[in-house]
């Protein structure tokens, strides 16, 4: 059977007015404020309005680890949506806003696919209700009002080679990755070497995103470190007195905004941060949100559940006083054999040797989720046209011999009727008692949070300093940012920091590369080699694709 391109099934869906799904929730006409006909933005004074309401029941949707051959987590979370609200029951999506980035880079838009998708698909895809405008230019004014400092006497005496504050742009484009800036002379600024990141590594992303409201939001803003002085300290937003205009540029943008799946089901799209500098979750206050609208709130963490699933619990849910009910872990048989050593180009050819070969990944995830967060959890196993019966039940015996639900997905497919059996698992495993637990204390030392995820969550050894590292750990002790907890900048491809060790690897060190404090953010990022804060486009980039007709119908975008 074709089916038809994501754009096309997008595009062919009636879509119902936004004012009509506000309706279904019982949202008060002055609670939200329409951008058009098929978007809105809520309140984010809604949930200090509905605080005794109780809470809906929260599913964390994440994946085994990453190949390039694509998981399907948000494909299978609009599907879960979508087939919960067949059986009755009332679903909500939190997911994140897509960038500009990867929609003409490779990997495209971030609405899902097939017959799971949340619409209007393009407008969320380009410029949606222009929250990444509002960061970026956020970003942006405090970059100005930093070299505008030093223009005019520079009284806190910043020193102009330790900015680690830098410009943003919603593109990939290698080309601003290292500038100089300030050229021709006094009167047109301060020259000095200097860099573009894309808008959602901006660390106004991450705390647009991890504000559970907008008075925290001015006060994390106020804290950002822009970069030191003379004698070493840091220099803050706050210092430049920059956190009110700031948050005045913020003020529509941290409103969750509301949309459609392809059932009508309703959809918070909020906040998009980078998954390896930052936590790679969408806002805290859509899912709060959710939680308070419906029985069932649906989210996503980035990449696999050792790095976006950790940050998830031990960053967001911490700082939003949260916990998830259930897990759903995605998997494909593509990936499996990829973890068992095929290339991408083999991934059709039927190999039972290739999934057994690749399924201690998906069993190291398992554990984690089970033993570590103390979660129940449903294997999702997102099915592509090409697997093949006998490969399906193979995954399947190996799942149920270790104790594990697991169901097949078919939403890419079938959208809500693919979905049902997923549904009716994440009901029943949502209404289990669980032990939830975090990874680590905020309390524990650097060195010891470090420790815990990767013996914990990675099965490692343990964690290695580089010299630089070193410095910076005892800097940040000095500094009084010890009590932070830890975002993780490593590869998504392994547990591991090397790329090429797939599957599931024993006896390894994780080497800290860097120590970096975002504390408006409130997190120290432990890089663990070299992370890309501005990617580049490939040889054929998207865009090449994407096209528009006489009638501006859009072509092209997936
Ligand atoms: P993730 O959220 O894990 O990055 P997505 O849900 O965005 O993954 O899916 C990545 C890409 O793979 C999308 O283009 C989507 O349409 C496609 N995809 C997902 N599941 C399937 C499937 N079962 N069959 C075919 N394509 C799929
Ligand atoms: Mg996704």
């Amino acid at each position: 059977m074709k089916i038809p391109t994501d754009i096309e099934i997008a595009t062919e869906t009636t879509m119902l007015p936004i004012k009509n799904i506000a309706e279904k929730m019982e949202l008060q006409e002055d609670s939200y404020e329409l951008y058009g006909k098929y978007k809105a933005k809520i309140n984010s004074h809604e949930l200090k309005k509905m605080s005794n309401k109780k809470n809906g029941k929260l599913i964390l949707v994440t994946a085994i680890s990453p190949t390039p051959a694509g998981e399907g987590k948000t494909t299978t979370s609009v599907g879960l949506a979508d087939g919960l609200a067949k059986i009755g029951k009332r679903a909500m999506l939190a997911l994140r806003e897509p960038s500009l980035g990867p929609v003409f880079g490779m990997k495209g838009g971030a609405t899902g696919g097939g017959y799971a998708q949340v619409v209007p698909m393009e407008e969320i895809n380009l410029h949606f209700t222009g929250d990444f405008h509002a960061i970026g230019v956020a970003n942006n004014l405090l970059a100005a009002l930093i070299d505008n400092h030093i223009h005019h006497g520079n009284i806190l005496n910043i020193d102009s080679q330790k900015i680690t504050w830098k410009r943003v742009v919603d593109m990939n484009d290698r080309q601003l990755r290292h500038i100089v800036s300030g050229l021709q002379g006094k009167v047109n600024g301060v020259t000095r070497e200097d860099g573009y990141d894309i808008t959602v590594a901006s660390e106004i992303m991450a705390i647009l995103c991890l504000s559970n409201n907008i008075v925290e939001l001015k006060d994390k803003l106020r804290q950002i470190i822009i970069g030191y002085n003379s004698s070493g300290d840091p220099v803050t937003a706050g210092d430049l007195k920059a956190e009110g205009a700031l948050t005045a540029l913020l003020k529509e943008a941290i409103n969750p905004n509301l949309v459609q799946t392809l059932n009508h089901t309703p959809a918070l799209i909020h906040g998009g941060p980078f998954a390896n500098i930052a936590h790679g979750c969408n806002s805290i206050l859509a899912t709060k949100l959710a939680m308070k609208y419906a029985d069932f709130a649906i989210t996503e963490a980035g990449f696999g559940s050792d790095l976006g699933a950790e940050k998830f619990i031990d960053i967001k849910c911490r700082m939003a006083d949260i916990q998830p009910d259930a897990v759903v872990l995605v998997a494909t048989i593509r990936a499996l054999k990829m973890h068992g050593g095929v290339s991408k180009k083999e991934l059709n050819k039927v190999n039972k040797d290739a999934i057994l070969e690749g399924l201690p990944n998906l069993k190291q995830h398992l554990v984690t989720i089970k033993e570590v967060y103390g979660l129940p959890v449903v294997v999702a196993l997102n099915k592509f046209e090409t697997d093949t019966a006998e490969e399906l039940e193979l995954v399947k015996e190996y799942c149920l011999s270790n104790q594990t639900e697991v169901v097949l997905s078919e939403a890419w497919e079938k959208g809500a009727d693919g979905s049902v059996a997923l549904a009716e698992s994440v009901v029943r495993l949502a209404n289990q008692t669980n032990d939830f637990s975090y990874v680590y204390d905020l309390t524990d030392s650097i060195e010891d949070k470090l420790t815990k995820v990767v013996q914990k969550v990675y099965g490692g050894n343990g964690v290695t300093f580089s010299k630089k590292a070193y410095k910076e750990l005892n800097e940040l002790n000095r500094l009084g940012f010890s009590n932070y907890p830890i975002c993780m900048a490593k590869t998504q491809f392994s547990f591991s920091d090397q790329v090429s060790l797939i599957g599931a690897p024993k006896d390894f060190d994780i080497n800290i590369a860097s120590l970096k404090i975002s504390a408006g953010a409130g997190f120290i990022v432990a890089l663990t080699g070299s992370v890309m804060t501005m990617p580049g486009l490939p040889k054929h980039p998207a865009s090449e694709g994407i096209d528009v007709n006489e009638d501006g119908d859009i072509t092209g975008l997936f």
